[in-house]
């Protein structure tokens, strides 16, 4: 990776539909002063959008859920699967028009592929749907199954071949934490579960996460057993459960190895993608409440008072399903962070330390149509605390989609984080 100081602009699929390649441009580097723009290459789901357009006009659209790119067969040569293309992109090719204008002009250009969360391919594909203990299938696609790791793989060599971004950012990599009901609809259930009964919920035992659990010498029916036992308990009693994840597992060795075994497999699938794609950063949502810098009172992990410029560090404690921060850390080449606006101090923290004690480029990407940024000085002082902190770029998530009432103050944001960061 260069050390360049890059300030992106987010671009949603549908934007990249609805705006030609040149007004993208114009809005984001020449109006807005940034030094590229990222690219969100895949529609995770059917998506509505109301926007004005550069010159004022109304737009609307309704996206179709799926890939924004046309895939090279070539690519998937190694896979039975092909992505599922979003019927909304028809013959077009919006990803490639704008690498293309990018390059021209000189900027920075990159995309965001959605990995599990793909409601098109997963549409077609109902069998590498996650499925919890109660058989009822979840919204993302399971990392267990050996397709679908494949498949992500695949997407990732053919976005790299057809556009050579300067970097592929990956979202949506990880288990959910808690169930979700069909979409559009509210479970019914006679008594609402806890956290830990929703993360019970959430948890896959999909044919392939069994099998793979049971070729690694784990009970997997054993497992599923006692997750329908526990919720069952719920139900019976009316009373959810008191404790941690931690404390439960500590009590359930062979639930605790079954999910422990799932964040194996998924770190290792990472790490499968990342070695195809070296040029590949992952997304992670930080926590909202753990966004804030260390004033008086917090607590932080680098020293947080003393360095008031430091990013806080990550989402810790997330599900034991998940890798955390630090695991991640040791496997990726650069780590995008997603940060709560919070207008009073929020902030990054210090780069996390990679496996081999390097710190990881650390960037922060932060919400531009938060409400907290409705006056420019928020955004600007926001802006110059993530440059000051050592943050190896900025993302502006829905950058584009700012009103032309906010632009100023965006763009004297960004100046004054370019100022920050210019020798
Ligand atoms: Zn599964």
């Amino acid at each position: 990776m260069d050390n360049r100081f890059d300030i992106l602009i987010h671009v949603q699929p549908w934007q990249g539909l609805l705006y030609n390649p040149e007004q993208l441009l114009d809005l984001a580097v020449g109006e807005l002063g940034a030094t590229g723009i990222t690219f969100s290459v895949k529609a995770a789901e059917s998506q509505d959008a109301i926007a004005l357009s550069p010159t004022g006009e109304l737009l609307a659209m309704r996206l179709a859920p799926g890939a924004l790119w046309q895939p090279d067969a070539e690519q998937y040569a190694s896979t039975r699967l092909r992505p599922q293309t979003s019927a909304t992109l028809k013959s077009r090719q919006p990803a490639g028009r704008l690498a293309e204008v990018c390059r021209d002009r000189g900027q920075a250009f990159r995309l965001r592929l959605s990995v599990l969360r793909d409601a098109g391919f997963a549409a077609r594909h109902p069998e590498a749907v996650s499925c919890n203990a109660l058989s009822l299938p979840g919204h993302s696609l399971c990392p267990s199954n050996p397709d679908v790791v494949e498949l992500v793989r695949c997407q990732l060599l053919d976005l790299a071949g057809q556009f050579e971004p300067a970097a592929i950012e990956i979202e949506n990599f990880t288990r959910p934490n808690r169930y979700r009901a069909a979409a559009g609809t509210a479970a019914c259930w006679p008594t609402a579960p806890g956290a830990i009964e929703s993360g019970l919920l959430a948890l896959c035992f999909c044919p392939s996460c069994q099998q793979q659990a049971n070729l690694a010498g784990l009970d997997a029916a054993a497992a599923l057993r006692s997750v329908q036992v526990r919720l069952g308990h719920w139900l019976h009693d009316e009373r959810v459960y008191a404790g941690t994840m931690n404390n439960l597992l500590a009590d359930d060795a062979i639930l605790a190895e079954y999910i422990a075994h799932q964040r194996h497999a998924l770190l290792a699938s990472i790490q499968l993608w990342v070695r195809a794609v070296p040029k590949v950063s992952l997304v992670v949502a930080k926590e909202k409440t753990a966004v804030h810098r260390g004033t008086a009172g917090a607590s932080g992990t680098g020293g947080a008072g003393s360095e008031p410029d430091a990013i806080d560090h990550l989402p810790r404690g997330g599900s034991p399903w998940n890798p955390s921060f630090e695991e991640l850390a040791g496997v990726a080449p650069r780590l995008t962070l997603l940060i709560a606006p919070n207008a009073s101090a929020h902030a990054c923290e210090c780069p996390p330390e990679g496996e081999a004690g390097s710190r990881v480029p650390l960037e922060a990407a932060i919400d531009a149509t938060s409400p907290s940024f409705a006056s420019g000085p928020d955004i600007v002082r926001c802006l110059s605390d993530i440059a000051r902190s050592g943050a190896a770029g900025i993302e502006l998530e829905s950058g584009l989609h700012v009103s032309p009432s906010r632009r100023a103050f965006i763009r004297q944001a960004i100046r004054a984080a370019r100022r920050e960061r210019s020798p």
